[in-house]
């Protein structure tokens, strides 16, 4: 087991090392999909960022139990329990049943979780499936008084929890700053905190998707089902809880307070979260038009896209960001990240054949130290792939005959491809290399070039170099080998 592995633990703003509570087990909980709608790419981004994570600690050899929600139930369209139920809303709109709602979009998000290559997690739980554990939880937090009952719905007494406890403890916030962000509170609300949340909500007539309970019909607030499904699942207190970053500030604070006052402990040991994603330097919305769904960027039907870019040139491109930088799209951003991934699939292919000489002149054991030493400084994906860049140019230097290297140094560098690109950041020869298309210019490129070594064979070199030349020009390399000839597209 690896025991240089360091994360950056929101909770305490600093990187700390990593010491799982109950190793070699590790438990993860992953905030999920609201799943009223298509998945947008900032969620994709997380759920990637934690797919990287997760397998990361599988290779590290920890035994990692994930779970990663659904909410189907319980989300309003304010995180602060204002608004219409987002799946009700929906299945007006769709003339659905509410559940038709949520097993549409949860299909949809599975797609796209699997063509992106995501591993499955060990346990994805649904809100609606665990509403008994949700009704105990509240009983337990009501039992230690930190919930009021108002009109058959449940609040969460923040400024009672504070008086023993750091609510703000994730963002680093007191209490005073926190409620000078929030909206005063109208006439008709029930709460008696502008910070209180709801852990139970009474049914409105029109209410589709309601549970008896103690306290009346009705249904869980959006933050108690993580609270609940990760005690469940994971103990009271699990190594790593992650989200994205805009969840820390309601749903993650929210969830500690829960948590907190109805265990008696802090939750989660390690707080991850991911940033934001953004689009020519602005950031990503819906409502700036500037957000794209991850089947139109693979299309490239949208107005700020050029063309389209295939699922693992989109993984690719994701991971040359740290998880905890903004990534901006561009189509600039997303070419360079096409070139990049071709040219490490290409050094794949290259590797498989490249023949070992008595002695190496590449140190391999740096290469692999470097792409561990990236890896455990807060999985620093952008750092692993540019020495995966080297490793490339390493590969074409011995493939040139301009290094040497031993079968056992072969091997290892073989291990160290197979290891971090595959298994570590989960990518794969894309489907588009296999493409009609690509075939198709495969084979004329390869008809081309038999033809200029019948042209070389007859000495008519005007015509050979003149073949020479133009594929040069269009950007196709060409290396003229024993057997005949190998080509790249650059
Ligand atoms: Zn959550």
């Amino acid at each position: 087991m690896d025991q240089n592995l360091i994360i950056y633990n929101t909770l305490t703003r600093e990187k700390e090392k990593f010491e799982p509570i109950n190793p070699p087990f590790v438990g993860m909980y992953v905030c999920g999909p609201t799943v009223y709608s298509d998945v947008h790419l900032g969620n994709s981004r997380t759920f990637i960022s934690f797919d990287i994570i997760y397998r990361y600690l599988l290779h590290l050899g920890y035994k990692v139990r994930y779970v990663r929600n659904i909410t189907d139930a319980g989300h309003l369209e304010g995180d602060r329990d204002e608004g219409d139920d987002k799946f009700a809303k929906k299945a007006k709109l769709e003339q659905l049943e509410p559940m038709e709602v949520v097993q549409k979009y949860t299909l949809g998000f599975h797609d796209v979780m699997r063509i992106f290559n995501t591993l499955p997690p060990s346990v994805e739980p649904t809100a609606t499936g665990h509403i008994l554990e949700q009704q105990e939880m509240i009983k337990k937090i009501s039992k230690r008084n930190y919930t009021y009952v108002r009109n058959g719905s449940v609040y969460f007494d923040v400024e009672k929890y504070n008086k023993k406890n750091d609510y703000g403890i994730l963002t680093n916030r007191k209490i005073e700053d926190l409620l000078e962000g929030t909206r005063e509170l109208s006439g008709q609300d029930e709460k008696k905190g502008r910070l209180d949340f709801a852990l139970w909500i009474k049914a409105k007539p029109e209410t589709l998707m309601k549970w008896d309970s103690p306290w009346g019909v009705g249904f869980p607030g959006w933050h108690i089902e993580c609270s609940a499904m990760s005690a469940k699942y994971l103990g009271d207190r699990f190594d790593i809880h992650g989200g994205g970053m805009d969840l820390q500030a309601t749903h993650h604070t929210n969830e500690i307070a829960q948590s907190q006052a109805a265990n008696k402990i802090s939750p989660v040991k390690y707080w991850m979260h991911t940033n934001m994603l953004t689009v020519n330097g602005t950031r990503m919305s819906k409502s700036a038009g500037n957000g794209f769904l991850p089947h139109e960027l693979f299309t490239g039907d949208h107005p700020l896209l050029e063309r389209g870019y295939s699922p693992m040139v989109v993984r690719f491109f994701m991971a040359k960001s740290h998880y905890r930088s903004t990534l901006d799209f561009s189509n600039k951003a997303l070419i360079d990240a096409e070139t990049g991934f071709r040219k490490l699939m290409k050094a794949g292919e290259t590797l498989n054949k490249l023949s070992t000489s008595k002695s190496s002149s590449v140190n391999i054991k740096k290469l692999v130290n470097n792409c561990y030493d990236a890896m455990n400084d807060d999985f620093n994906t952008a750092l692993l792939i540019a020495h995966l860049l080297e490793v490339v140019r390493i590969i074409n230097l011995v493939n040139d005959g301009k290094e040497k290297i031993t079968k056992v140094d072969l091997e290892k560098l073989k291990r160290l491809y197979n290891n971090f690109v595959f298994d570590v950041l989960g990518l794969k020869e894309d489907d588009s290399a296999g493409s009609k298309e690509n075939e198709l210019t495969g084979e004329l490129i390869d008809f081309i070039l038999n033809l200029r070594l019948e042209a070389k064979k007859n000495k008519d070199f005007a015509t050979s170099d003149k073949i020479r030349d133009e594929l040069i020009q269009k950007g196709i390399k060409i290396k003229d080998t024993k057997e005949g000839f190998e080509w790249e597209i650059d």
